[in-house]
Formats: structure tokens, sequence, C-alpha cells
């Protein structure tokens, strides 16, 4: 399907008005160097980009399923202390010290063993078919925004501004809107919910742990107002270095808020996902003392070390996946390309030859988060061999997804960009869980998230400001 063709004067108008719907319902965010009264409108698609149905609705189908295999694998900690114990080493620098941090939590002693998982699996689309790029276990975002979207493209086509006849260019049921600012706000309550009710506590609050200077705040408190609004749960955001100051931890390892005295249930992280987040020893003791706590964490520990890129590597193996789900695991595995270890395993001398015979088909993965951290292509070789051949076992090397180029419009900071784009889809999921037994207490869908950017560039991150939040057309 091709896009709109509209007149300068009528794509004016159409921007315009995209402005307008985006600024009066909170699809913005706060530019570099920001005021707080001075958000813009989030970078977004003009227009809504075209998704198969079938693909789109298998991304739905696996979601639970692929929640509850991370729940599983964040429960086994035999397992996961002999893949962390060996890995942890080549990411001293934060998988190590979040590794470290678990064994001193444990040491203090673990109060509370049931974890909260807010996820996302995000997928490229190759031929049609979609494609695991990979699993976030912590600190998922835009789930706020990408309703916000599905709603701007929907007002868009509804109010006729796609044509020149002022009647829809799209057939409305094409474009579905994401759930994910109800859901997810959904899956903190559940947590709340459990927590009150197994320790006969009423009117706790769910926790934010944010960034200092976070710009994306706004894709965050759409789900704060949803949790407020669809449970009456009340939400504070406090930095994780804030946590000294303003809050306690008082018999049976409750924690109280020191302003309000008010008990958190739930511990919700949009930080502590890069080493940046981390800023001094105390920030680390923090970390430290928050899963000492008997507020359910989302995530754990264990639960964000499940998300490690070494671990997705070591999932891709069947024999690996069936430890974890014992029912059929093909629809989980149809959706992974080829991930190796750079290792001294046989697979390992394979990845290291592929790496340098054909490394045009490939992407390397160190154990980060957030964006901006990988090595494409024909960088690949050059990389390796500026570091020592033994640390190359800290990175995965994994085949390169080809996802289809569409055309489409950018808005961003007033400024519309027009060329070919690919998109990647992300899938929300929720599953509170009990980390000693593996038991599921309840596992749900969340909704969805499109993320496009232009062709050219190879990563994809909204906020770091390589791509924008765009919407879905079913095809
Ligand atoms: P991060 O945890 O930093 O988000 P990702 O694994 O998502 O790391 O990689 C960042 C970006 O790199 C993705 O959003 C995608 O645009 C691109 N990318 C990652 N893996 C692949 C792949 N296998 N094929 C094509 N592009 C990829
Ligand atoms: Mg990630
Ligand atoms: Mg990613």
């Amino acid at each position: 399907m091709s896009i709109p063709q509209l007149s300068q004067v009528q794509e004016d108008d159409l921007v315009h008005a995209l402005h307008h719907y985006a600024l009066s319902n909170g699809l913005v965010m706060y530019p570099v160097g920001f005021k707080p009264h001075s958000p813009v409108a989030a970078p977004v698609t003009l227009y809504p980009t075209p998704f198969p149905q079938q693909a789109f609705e298998k991304a739905q189908m696996v979601q639970e399923k692929f929640n509850e295999l991370y729940a599983k694998v964040s429960s086994d900690v035999e397992w996961l202390s002999a893949v962390l114990d060996s890995f942890a080493q080549f990411d001293a620098g934060f998988t190590g010290k979040l590794w470290e941090s678990y064994k001193k939590a444990k040491e203090i002693g673990i109060k509370q063993n049931v974890s909260l998982g807010v996820f996302r699996s995000d997928y490229m689309l190759d031929h049609d078919q979609i494609k695991q790029v990979e699993f976030n276990t912590v600190s998922v975002s835009f789930g706020g925004l990408s309703s916000k979207v599905g709603d701007l493209h929907k007002y868009l086509n509804d109010s006729g501004y796609y044509t020149s006849s002022a009647s829809r260019f799209y057939p409305d049921e094409t474009i579905p809107v994401s759930e994910s600012s109800v859901k997810l706000a959904d899956g903190l309550a559940d947590g709340v919910k459990h927590y009150n009710k197994s320790q006969g506590t009423k009117d706790t609050v769910v926790l934010v742990i944010v960034q200092e200077g976070e710009r994306n705040v706004f894709d965050q408190r759409h789900l704060e107002y949803s949790l407020l609004k669809n449970h009456g749960i009340v939400s504070r955001r406090i930095t994780l270095h804030e946590l000294t100051d303003k809050t306690r931890v008082g018999h049976d390892r409750r924690l109280f808020l020191n302003s309000t005295d008010e008990e958190v249930s739930v511990v919700y992280f949009r930080s502590g996902y890069a080493p940046t987040d981390f800023k001094t020893d105390q920030d680390w003791t923090n970390r430290v003392t928050l899963e000492t706590t008997l507020a359910i964490k989302a995530p754990s520990l264990l639960t964000q070390l499940s998300g490690a890129k070494k671990i997705q590597q070591i999932l891709t193996d069947e024999k690996v996946l069936s430890r974890f789900i014992k029912s059929d695991v093909s629809e989980l595995v149809s959706t992974f390309v080829k991930i190796y270890p750079l290792d001294g395993s046989d697979l390992g001398k394979e990845a290291k030859r592929l790496a340098f015979e054909s490394p045009e088909e490939y992407v390397l993965k160190p154990q980060r988060e957030g964006g901006g951290n990988n090595i494409y292509k024909e960088d690949i070789p050059g990389f390796l061999r500026s570091i020592p051949e033994d640390e190359w076992q800290g990175y995965i090397l994994m085949q390169l997804i080809h996802p289809p180029l569409n055309k489409n419009k950018l808005v961003r900071e007033g400024e519309v960009f027009t060329d070919e784009i690919v998109s990647e889809l992300g899938r929300f999921g929720t599953i509170l869980f009990d980390q000693s037994t593996g038991e599921v207490i309840k596992n749900s869908d969340a909704g969805w998230l499109l993320r496009s950017k232009f062709s050219n560039s190879n990563e994809g991150g909204v906020a770091a400001g390589f791509g924008c939040v765009d919407g879905v057309v079913l095809q």
C-alpha cells in the first residue's frame, strides 16, 4: 500500500493537525536541554505503516509463552548461576555488577519471592514472518506513547486529513490502537493487589525508579495515570540516588516513603538498565537495598539478568528451551534467527569464522541495553581485532534480519522527513510469578509498539534520536 499523495498545502494542514493532537493528548517528550514546562511533540510517523495481520497476530499469540519462558529462566537460580558465573566477568562493568548485587542481596536475605515481569519482545519482519530482535526484561518503554500514536493516526484518518476529499484513506478497522497504556498499568496493579492481599495492607503505592533528566517522562506518566484512574493506585517517582534520603526500610523489611509514610508494594524500574544509571557506589548499594525489601520488584535482579543477550543466544537451542517450557516450543523457535556465542565451543569456532568471512550478514552485540551499543556488518572484524580474543565471549553474533522497506514521513521537532523506513514491532507482556518455585500467578499480553527508523540507520532508538514511534495499518 502506498501512502496518501497530498499537495503541499494539504500536507501542511495534516502536520498542523498532528501537532495539535500530539500536544493536546500528551503524545510528547522533552527535547534535549529541556525545561520542565517545555515538552514537544514526540517523533512520530505521519502515516501508519503497513504490517501483515498474520504476523501481527503471531506476536500476540506467542507473548504469554515468552513471558513464561523468561519467568522460568529467572526462577532457575541454579541454571542462571552457572551461566552468569561464566560470562558476567566479560562485562564486569555492568552485568557483573548486577550479578554481584544479586549475590549481596541474597546474603542479606531476599524477603520477597514474587517478581513482576514487565516485558517487551521485539521483532522485525523477514519475508512476512516475525523474527525476534531481542527480549527486554527491564524498563521497557513506549507503551504509553504507542497507544497515543494509534489514537493519533485514527484521528487523522477519521477526520479526512489523509485524503483530498475529506474521506478516510485507510479502512477504519485496519488501524489498531495498542492497549499498552492501560494493560501495562494493569500488570503493575496485579503486583500491588498481590502484595496487599498477602501482606494484609491497603493504600500501598508503586515506586517508579526514574532516571535523572529523563526525557521520555510522559510515556511513563500515561501508565501512572492509568494506574490511578483504573485501579485507584498512587505512584511516586524518585531516582535511585534519592532513595537514600527519601525512603526507609522498616519492620519485615517493608519499604516506606519518608515524606508521606506510604508503604511501597511495587518498585517499578524505568532506570537501572545502563551503567550510567548508577553514578556512585551508593546507587549500587541502593539497588541492593531495594532487592532486599519486601516490595515486589519489576523487575527483580534475576529477572533483569535473564534478559541478557547472552541468555537470548543460549535459549535459541531447543534443548535448553525445553528445560523451561514443557509444552510445544515450535512457535517460539520459528521467531528465532541464528545467534552464535563467540567462545571455544564448536558453534563458537564457526561463529568466529563467519564474523570474518561474511560479516555483512551479522550484528555483534555486547551485554548492554538501551541502544547504540551494537557493532554492524563490516565493522565487526576490525572491532574484534581491536580487543583480546578472550573477550570475544562477552559478545553474541546475530544473523541480520532484513525487514521490508516502506515509504513514510517522519515528523520530528516540526520538520517533516521523507524516506524509506524499516520498522520494529514490540509486543508487551506482564507476568507475576514466584521466583522460588517458578509458579505463575498471572500472565498477560499487554499490547504493542511499532518503532520505525530510516532504513540507512542501523539503530532505531526513539529517545536516542534514531527513530520514531509509528502505528500499524493491517494488511
Ligand atoms: P538494545 O537492547 O540496545 O535495544 P537491540 O538488540 O534491540 O539492543 O539492538 C538495537 C537495534 O539494532 C534494534 O532496535 C535494531 O534496529 C537493530 N538490530 C538488532 N539486532 C538486529 C538484527 N538481528 N537484524 C537487524 N537489525 C538488528
Ligand atoms: Mg534491549
Ligand atoms: Mg532493542
